[in-house]
């Protein structure tokens, strides 16, 4: 069976841009026969960009709850909170050890905080943690451990997933062929959702809209996507539309060639924003009906991530930490 890995940092309220890219190819990915699907919660992660809490667990259990309202069936995936398998954050000591220094320097997300440093003049390093140089590591943790085959990612995810396999075929060399190495999916027609300022929908942005806003904030945040100055009447271009992108993302080719048509005809921006509204609406409303559901009762939740977390840990973390222990020469545990 290909093991495919996919996960959510619990850093916010899940938003359209994981459902587009994340959740609804996930879901519909796990169907498939000879599919081992892992789902996970990343909540170490969340901790590299959030000192917050509550915010962490309201994240946790929105998030897993949203998997779980998009129709993720736990008795046939993996479905876990990573901080629940203490093995990933051993395994990531482990890969420290054999990850190159250089090669970490060249990750995108600690390049990028060096270059917004040097921007404004700092320190390369200033205000920069371990935990975010560290990061590619424990992702590397998170894949290695299971074995996963397949990570399917956005673009600028390859390199981490590369990153993964130099790590783990290092340790291959130096203590024997421990790990799979895993291949980056780029998924090239899962999009990219634009978020309501027009950068990348992300929780880190705060541009989001939430995939279970309620219907009236649903409207309202879409009411508040920007757009050019042209008035209605006036044609206008599809090219770099957040407003006509997340359209693209939930209707079928037909619909997306009749908006197109109407933009070229001059469409209104509020009869866009409407037919937008209408047709994400039409989507995810069945879908935030079982959310509600869910969430109301978090100990049922909580429930089923800590069933999940211990099955994993007996079938795959445990006896794979405890071969690795040996191979690197400490003690046994058990
Ligand atoms: P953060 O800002 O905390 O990194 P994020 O909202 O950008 O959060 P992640 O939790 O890092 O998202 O990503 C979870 C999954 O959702 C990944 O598979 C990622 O590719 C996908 N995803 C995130 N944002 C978008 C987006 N705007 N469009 C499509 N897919 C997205």
């Amino acid at each position: 069976k290909t093991r495919v890995l996919t996960g959510i940092t619990t850093s916010g309220t899940p938003h359209l841009g994981n459902y587009v890219g994340a959740i609804r190819p996930a879901i519909a990915a796990s169907r498939a026969p000879d599919a081992e699907s892992f789902y996970f919660l990343a909540d170490y992660h969340a901790l590299v960009k959030v000192a917050e809490p509550a915010r962490v667990q309201r994240s946790t259990l929105e998030i897993a709850a949203a998997w779980l309202a998009c129709g993720l069936d736990p008795s046939k995936v993996w479905f876990y909170r990573q901080s629940d398998i203490p093995e990933i954050p051993e395994l990531t000591w482990f890969l420290t050890c054999v990850a190159g220094k250089g090669l970490l320097n060249r990750a995108h997300a600690y390049k990028a905080a060096v270059d917004r440093n040097r921007a404004e003049q700092l320190d390369d390093d200033a205000g920069i943690t371990a935990g975010l140089f560290m990061y590619p590591v424990l992702m590397a943790a998170d894949i290695l451990l299971f074995n996963a085959h397949k990570v399917p990612v956005g673009r600028d995810q390859v390199q981490h997933i590369e990153m993964a396999r130099d790590f783990g075929q290092r340790f291959n060399h130096l203590y024997g062929e421990h790990f799979t190495l895993p291949e980056a999916a780029v998924e090239e027609q899962v999009a990219t959702l634009p978020g309501l300022d027009g950068r990348k929908m992300s929780k880190s942005y705060d541009n989001t809209i939430p995939l279970f806003a309620p219907r009236a904030e649903l409207k309202k945040l879409i009411a508040g996507i920007v757009t050019d100055s042209r008035a209605p009447g006036e044609a206008k271009g599809t090219e770099g539309s957040a407003l006509f992108q997340l359209y693209q993302a939930f209707a079928s080719s037909e619909e997306t060639a009749t908006f197109a048509q109407d933009f070229a005809d001059g469409i209104g921006w509020g009869d866009a924003k409407q037919k937008l509204f209408e047709r994400i609406d039409a989507e995810v409303a069945p879908l935030r009906d079982k959310y509600e559901a869910l969430i109301a009762k978090p100990a049922d939740i909580e429930a089923i991530l800590r069933d999940g977390a211990a099955r994993l840990r007996a079938q795959y973390a445990a006896p794979t930490l405890a071969r690795l222990r040996e191979a690197v020469g400490l003690r046994d545990l058990s």
